[in-house]
């Protein structure tokens, strides 16, 4: 029976059987046993299915990754340690030293650096494209051993919206799959792979486990791409794989198991990078109230964008569901329901008034953090920016007086109120 994503969102992924336990059980155990040696080698020949090392794989993150791929209308999916690790499988499953990717320049700063500085290191090239770049210029970017394109449905913390079907259909036109960074909507807000992208990640320590308690991501693959159609570019998919006894991936595994397969098989094994299981039980507590925190973190951070759009002391206001936004069309294509709750505005007066009213704010913290059930907000030219000039602020596209704020789950009408005054104050 299909459902609706609020019903996925509580019940998806994890279906016990008669008197099983009604909650995903956390399996603490790094290791799985076996009666004969050679159902073990089964397993190792990814001939049987089955756990055998946690490393790998375990049931307690497969339950939770099986959510998270029905919520985006995926085929498979896996947990990873973090966001900015599924980040780096994602493109890293694909993309061998001497490749080249395509990604929007709106991006989470981590993901920058890895594209920009650890990738590079590797030799793998990227070149960065404006979001609004026109169609012949984001075609201009590719390279004939690009093998992927990269960008984030809403930029963190731009908050420029991703053109997700012009993006889709650039990278389809040479070739190779779209990747999608879905953190900030959700697929309670927005689901990529509905437009196009065939690859989806997440950093799930923002909304999806949104409590601030547990760091990790999520990859899931739409099942869409065709490797094989384009099997010279993707060797790792569509030549043997000699660490496994000669498997094709995009043979054996077809495309909707084929990219999570060699991800797990692979990159899991060779780099370790597994979400523990208990910080995926406690990630599938947040997701079976996404949609419920998502409306209401949505609600809050549309209500204070109209009200700094609106007050003397703020320079510019930036939220893509705002009216006026540059980004408000494209919002209203992919996010119609809402976008986020995370909202930048200027302080009018520059630098040391911004730093008077963070200190003035009651109920919203000072965080290197978003999307969490509390409010939290940074000023980047005082704090992860803070050795840089105005002038280098300004070159980095982040203004001396901007302020980056996270509406948590407290009443909209107390963050207004904390904001008002502390707006008052500087
Ligand atoms: C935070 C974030 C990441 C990195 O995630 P971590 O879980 O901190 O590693 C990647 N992309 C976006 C959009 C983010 O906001």
């Amino acid at each position: 029976m299909s459902t609706s994503i609020d019903t996925r969102c509580v019940q998806g992924g994890y279906r016990p059987g008669n008197g099983e336990p009604r909650q995903v059980p956390i399996i603490q155990s790094t290791t799985f046993k076996y009666d004969t040696s050679e159902h073990m080698g089964q397993l190792f020949d990814l001939e049987a299915s089955g756990y055998f090392y946690t490393r790998l794989q375990n049931p307690t993150n497969d339950a939770v990754a099986a959510k998270i791929a029905e919520l985006e209308g995926g085929t498979a999916a896996m947990l990873t340690s973090s966001g900015q690790a599924a980040s780096f499988f994602s493109i890293f499953n694909i993309c061998e030293a001497g490749g080249h990717v395509v990604a929007s320049s709106a991006l989470y700063g981590g993901t920058y650096n890895l594209l920009a500085h650890s990738m590079a290191k590797m030799g793998i090239a990227c070149t960065f494209v404006a979001p609004d770049c026109t169609a012949e210029e984001l075609d201009a970017a590719f390279r004939p051993n690009t093998a992927c394109v990269f960008g984030e449905t809403i930029a963190n913390p731009a908050l420029t919206v991703l053109d997700i079907e012009k993006f889709a259909h650039a990278a389809h036109a040479h070739g190779v799959p779209l990747i999608v960074d879905n953190t900030f909507p959700t697929p309670v807000m927005c689901r990529p792979i509905e437009w196009g992208a065939d690859i989806v990640t997440h950093s799930t320590t923002k909304y999806m486990d949104g409590h601030g308690a547990a760091v990790g991501g999520a990859i899931v693959d739409s099942g869409n791409f065709d490797w094989m159609a384009h099997a010279d570019r993707f060797p790792g998919l569509t030549t043997p794989d000699e660490s496994y006894h000669g498997i094709v991936y995009a043979e054996k595994f077809g495309r909707e198991g084929a990219f999570i397969t060699k991800a797990t098989s692979q990159l899991m094994r060779d780099f370790g990078s597994i979400q523990s299981p208990q910080n995926a039980f406690l990630l599938n507590l947040g997701l079976e109230s996404l949609h419920i925190r998502m409306a209401r973190h949505c609600a809050s951070g549309l209500a204070l964008a109209q009200f700094l759009s609106t007050h003397p002391k703020v320079a510019w206001v930036r939220y893509p569901g705002l009216p006026g936004d540059a980004s408000y069309g494209l919002a209203q294509k992919y996010l119609p329901d809402g976008t986020c709750g995370v909202v930048s505005f200027g302080i009018a007066g520059g630098r040391a008034v911004a730093e008077r009213f963070m200190a003035g704010l009651k109920i919203a913290a000072i965080e290197t953090h978003v999307a969490d059930a509390r409010t939290c907000c940074l000023h980047p030219a005082s704090s992860t920016h803070r050795q840089m000039s105005d002038a280098e602020l300004e070159a980095a596209g982040v203004a001396p007086n901007m302020v980056r704020f996270s509406c948590g789950l407290e009443g909209t009408d107390d963050l207004i109120a904390d904001v008002a005054q502390a707006l008052e104050r500087a």
